[in-house]
């Protein structure tokens, strides 16, 4: 009997052991679980906070490519017209931008309006609700205002230049402004005047031919060639895109007819070396003097463009005169 009871008390105190065991196993199970879903959780948030910081980096960094492209795009005009066109057409491109538009004097409601200066129209009006375009909207505008700004510069500095950036002799607008003041020295002095008009032969074969930039060269080599036939007192300037012109100060007809002559013989003469290329070219040339020909600087010169025609006319590489 005491056995049986012995055994009994054994058997049940094994069984409160296994049954508290299984408990405290049951709980750390439980915990062990509870902190697995709270490291689930930690990493899906961090997870969602790793996803919201790239599409922010991937809006930041879709915004600086399109500030880029619409720099690269919208830099190149010298037109305030033709730019203002390209931006606009740019700003439509970008996400959320419904409409934009130059305004007048008033601004408009219910559209984003910036002022501008430099422009004939007084704002820009841009219609938007995207929060990330109305966020870089200021940088867009100013661009578009450097731009602006640049133009107008642009435009200054051309209007003080005097030289043709490509030949590095006088442009047309510096020549014009000397040749009237000659011309009127001339005609206060009784002094005489040459206006030699000087056009490359078949010159857009050369360009189709070899190309522009041999073109180029030879533009260059020519301006030289004529520069160094003329005296220092004459002054000759890239009168449009293969045309020059030359005043020849104190230069009667026919020193005037010798110095075309000149420069036509040493134009042919001249091996241009342009690249991998050795070219030669011919001018026709037309002469006109004050005062046998005009008396006033416009007619002048419009004698010697007719001038220049006629040696095209009758076969070119020549000198004409009336
Ligand atoms: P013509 O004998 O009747 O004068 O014929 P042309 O081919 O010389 O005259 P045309 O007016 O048909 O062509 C002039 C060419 O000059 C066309 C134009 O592309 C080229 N040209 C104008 N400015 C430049 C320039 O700065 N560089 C180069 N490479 N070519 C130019
Ligand atoms: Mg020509
Ligand atoms: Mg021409």
């Amino acid at each position: 009997m005491f056995f049986l009871i012995a055994g009994f008390i054994l058997f049940a105190g094994f069984l409160f052991n296994e049954f508290f065991l299984l408990k405290r196993f049951r709980r750390k199970e439980a915990n062990r679980e509870h902190s697995l879903a709270e490291d689930v959780r930690i990493l899906e948030k961090r997870g969602e906070d790793i996803n919201n910081e790239v599409k922010k980096w991937e809006n930041i960094l879709s915004e600086r490519f399109s500030f880029y492209d619409i720099t690269r795009k919208i830099t190149p005009y010298l037109d305030k017209e033709e730019l203002a066109r390209a931006f606009i057409g740019e700003m439509k491109y970008l996400n959320g931008v419904e409409s934009v538009e130059f305004y007048g004097s008033s601004r408009r409601k219910g559209w984003l309006t910036f002022k501008l200066k430099s422009f004939e129209q007084d704002y820009i009006c841009i219609k938007t609700t995207s929060h990330e375009v109305i966020e870089c909207l200021p940088y867009f505008i100013k661009l578009f205002i450097l731009c602006l700004e640049r133009i107008d510069l642009y435009r200054k500095l051309q209007e003080l230049s005097i030289h043709d950036s490509l030949t590095g002799i006088y442009n047309r607008r510096y020549f014009m402004q000397r040749f009237a003041e000659e011309f009127q020295r001339a005609k206060q002095f009784n002094l005489n005047l040459a206006f030699l008009m000087i056009d490359i032969d078949n010159f857009k074969k050369i360009n189709d031919t070899y190309g522009h930039l041999v073109g180029d060269v030879v533009l260059r080599e020519v301006a030289v060639v004529i520069k160094e036939s003329t005296r220092e007192i004459d002054f000759l300037a890239r009168f449009g895109g293969e045309e020059f012109s030359a005043v020849l100060l104190e230069t009667g007809k026919d020193e005037a007819v010798g110095a075309g002559k000149r420069i036509n013989e040493r134009v042919i003469q001249k091996k241009i070396h342009a690249f991998d290329e050795i070219l030669s070219v011919s001018v026709s040339i037309g002469v006109a003097c004050f005062p046998q020909n005009a008396l006033y600087p416009d007619v002048l010169l419009e004698v010697a463009d007719k001038a220049m025609y006629q040696a095209k006319l009758s076969g070119r590489n020549r000198v004409c005169f009336f």
